[in-house]
C-alpha cells in the first residue's frame, strides 16, 4: 500500500524537518506513529496527503505501486488517500451537506462512476453522523464553523466514513474528544478496518488504541523513526514518556 524511503522534507522557509524517514504499511495494516510535540508527525501527514507548502528534498513514496510524488493532491485525494486534519479548517458559507455532496461525487466522477443526487446523499450523511455521534442538524450548518474540538474531529471520520478511503491517516483525531466521543470516533475507524485499507494514526495517547489495535507502533523523534514495536510500546510511552528513547538514539 505505501512504502517511504529515505524521505526528507521542509516546510516553506524552514529547516529540514523530515530527516531520512522509512516505513512500509501493507494493506489491512493499522500502524501508530507516535512522538513528542514538533517531531515531525503532522509534516509527514501533510507531505503524503499532497499540502502545498511542504517540499520534497530527497526520497521516495510509492502508494499502490505509483510514485506518490507524481500525483497531485487532488489525484491523491480521489486515488483512496485521505487526511483527517489535526486543526480542521472551518469554511462559512458552504454547509456541510453541500461539502460532503462536493467530494463524494469527485470521487466518483474520478471513478466513471455514477454521481449521487441530493436526496441520495441526504441518506448516507444521516446514516453516517449517527455512526459518529453527530446530530444530523448539523448537516444544515457551515463546515466547522463554530464547532467544537470534538464535534470538529466527528466530522473528520464522516467523511472518512463516506468516502471508504483505501489509505486513512488520522492525525491526531482523539485530541479534543472526550472519553464517549473518544469511544465512538474509535468504533467508526475500527467499523472501517479491512483487508484492503489501510491506517496510519498519528496519537499522543495510547487510549485510541484501545478501540484501534495497531499491528505496529512507531515512534518519531526530531524527523526520523526512531523505534518501532507492538501495542506494548504504546503503553510504555504512556508510562514513560520519551526521554529514555532520545538517550537511545543518541547514543546510537
Ligand atoms: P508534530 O505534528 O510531531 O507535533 P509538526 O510536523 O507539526 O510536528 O512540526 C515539526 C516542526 O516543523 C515544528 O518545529 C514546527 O514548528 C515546524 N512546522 C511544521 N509545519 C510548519 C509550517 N507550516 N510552517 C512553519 N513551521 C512548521
Ligand atoms: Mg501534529
Amino acid at each position: 500500500m505505501l512504502t517511504i524511503r529515505g524521505l526528507c522534507a521542509d516546510v516553506t522557509d524552514k529547516d529540514e524537518i523530515l530527516k531520512g524517514v522509512n516505513l512500509s504499511v501493507n494493506a489491512g495494516e493499522v500502524h501508530a506513529v507516535m512522538g513528542p510535540n514538533g517531531s515531525g508527525k503532522s509534516t509527514l501527514s501533510n507531505v503524503l496527503s499532497g499540502h502545498p507548502d511542504y517540499s520534497v528534498r530527497s526520497g521516495e513514496v510509492l502508494y499502490c505501486d505509483q510514485n506518490l510524488f507524481e500525483m497531485s493532491a487532488d489525484e491523491r485525494a480521489v486515488g483512496g488517500i485521505f487526511m483527517a486534519f489535526q486543526y480542521p479548517i472551518s469554511l462559512p458559507g458552504v454547509t456541510v451537506l453541500h461539502f460532503l455532496q462536493t467530494i463524494m461525487n469527485q470521487q466518483r466522477k474520478a471513478r466513471g462512476e455514477q454521481l449521487l443526487d441530493a436526496y441520495e446523499v441526504i441518506q448516507r450523511a444521516e446514516q453516517a453522523a449517527k455512526m459518529v455521534g453527530l446530530d444530523p442538524i448539523f448537516l444544515e450548518r457551515a463546515l466547522n464553523d463554530g464547532f467544537s474540538g470534538g464535534e470538529k474531529k466527528r466530522c473528520e471520520v464522516l467523511q472518512m466514513l463516506l468516502l471508504q478511503p483505501k489509505l486513512i491517516i488520522l492525525d491526531e483525531t482523539d485530541s479534543g474528544l472526550d472519553i464517549d466521543a473518544l469511544k465512538i470516533v474509535g468504533q467508526a475507524v475500527d467499523h472501517l478496518r479491512d483487508k484492503s485499507r489501510s491506517f496510519l494514526v498519528v496519537t499522543h495517547y495510547q487510549r485510541l488504541l484501545d478501540y484501534v489495535v495497531p499491528d505496529h507502533v512507531h515512534v518519531m523523534l526530531n524527523g526520523k523513526f526512531v523505534q518501532s514495536g507492538d501495542r506494548e510500546l504504546a503503553k510504555k510511552l504512556e508510562q514513560d514518556g520519551y526521554q529514555w528513547l532520545s538517550k537511545t538514539s543518541s547514543n546510537s
